[in-house]
């Protein structure tokens, strides 16, 4: 499988009229070869795969690469491996590099060290591949979004006036640890009352209050692959305008989840939220796009905005995740994960999307 993406990638380095590239990208460098460290070069020709790591990753590097790409370890820095490995490569002159992923102190070693092979900036040349998730990375994913239901509703169960959105968030990431997670997918919302309306709020000290909207973003970490989940819920029994508001985001979730479709461009699922939203005489509370991909980071490609012209495919995992923000009232949004077949969307994120009052 992994021999099959580094093969996608040459035949894409090979369009792009470069002989070889470097990749930099940690979570690129495990897609390509599964490698999970965190020091690491990778080059990719026509016919070598190499990856350069440190000592520390030894042990760890066979276990996981395999048969994915040759392993040499550096003694010392990998970029004095590199030189040496791309002068043994013939014929490689025009070498790409990630311009997003690289520092620019590296640049400059590309231009001094590197002089005598042609430096090239590609931009999304594995990104590309990795929006279209294959079954394995898929049932991944679908085990990030269990764990996170899991310990998202023992975190609604302990959930109770008195507690600070801290705390809060210290409970869901017990249960995200307890049930599996290996990590979080970013650090975990708690917005509460007021704060529900910042849309990316972080927890604070704010002690939540009976009556509070309390909204709560965050992922679980399954083989690398993230989940990215939201809930919007009331301490105690909410009032008539917090069921409108949330009736009027989970409508407009449902409107999107189930509309979403191969071929459809990003802008045009963004526009089935926003114009159930904007109907609705809320659209300018809904600032932020409808969504993005997850995989191995929990924001990558596609992005469903307003400026995005690019098709959807089958296989890519998007968060569908409109939100209404009323300051200084509270805000409200409802998130899932869909997965894109050609037979339409399927919304992989199970948990209630009705809004819970919690007793
Ligand atoms: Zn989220
Ligand atoms: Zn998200």
């Amino acid at each position: 499988m992994r021999r099959a993406r580094v093969t996608a990638l040459r035949e894409a380095v090979g369009k792009a009229d470069l002989d070889a590239l470097l990749v930099t990208s940690l979570p690129n460098i495990r897609y390509l070869t599964g490698f999970s460290g965190s020091s690491a070069l990778l080059a990719v020709s026509a016919r070598d795969c190499v990856l350069l790591t440190d000592f520390r990753y030894a042990t760890q590097v066979e276990e996981e690469v395999g048969a994915a790409a040759t392993v040499r370890i550096e003694p010392s820095n990998l970029w004095a491996g590199l030189w040496p490995l791309l002068t043994s490569w013939s014929g490689v002159e025009r070498v790409g590099f990630e311009s997003a992923h690289l520092l620019h102190r590296d640049f400059t070693r590309l231009l001094e060290q590197g002089a005598r092979w042609q430096w090239r900036p590609t931009v999304d040349q594995v990104e590309t591949l990795r929006a279209i998730k294959d079954d394995s990375e898929v049932a991944c994913i679908e085990r990030a979004i269990v764990v996170a239901e899991t310990a998202l509703q023992r975190t609604l169960d302990a959930l109770h006036p008195g507690l600070t959105e801290t705390a809060v968030a210290g409970i869901l990431e017990r249960h995200l640890r307890e049930c599996g997670s290996e990590a979080f997918a970013f650090p975990t919302i708690v917005a509460s009352g007021p704060r529900s309306a910042l849309p990316h709020a972080r927890a604070a000290d704010r002690l939540l209050q009976r009556g509070d909207l309390v909204l709560i973003d965050f992922g679980a970490v399954v083989d690398g692959y993230c989940s990215d989940i939201t809930r919007t819920v009331v301490l105690g029994p909410a009032t008539a305008r917090q069921r409108e508001i949330h009736g009027i985001v989970a409508e407009a979730n449902a409107a999107a989840s189930g509309a979403i479709r191969v071929g459809m461009t990003g802008m045009a699922a963004d526009a089935v939220a926003r114009e159930y939203i904007d109907a609705r005489g809320h659209g300018a509370a809904f600032g932020h796009s409808l969504g993005h991909g997850i995989g191995l980071e929990v924001h990558e490609a596609p992005r469903l905005a307003r400026t995005v012209e690019a098709p959807l495919a089958a296989g890519m995992v998007v968060t569908v995740e409109p939100g209404i923000y009323l300051p200084d009232w509270g805000g409200v949004r409802i998130e899932d994960d869909v997965l894109l077949t050609a037979s339409g969307p399927r919304v992989l994120t199970g948990f209630p999307r009705t809004l819970l009052e919690l007793s």
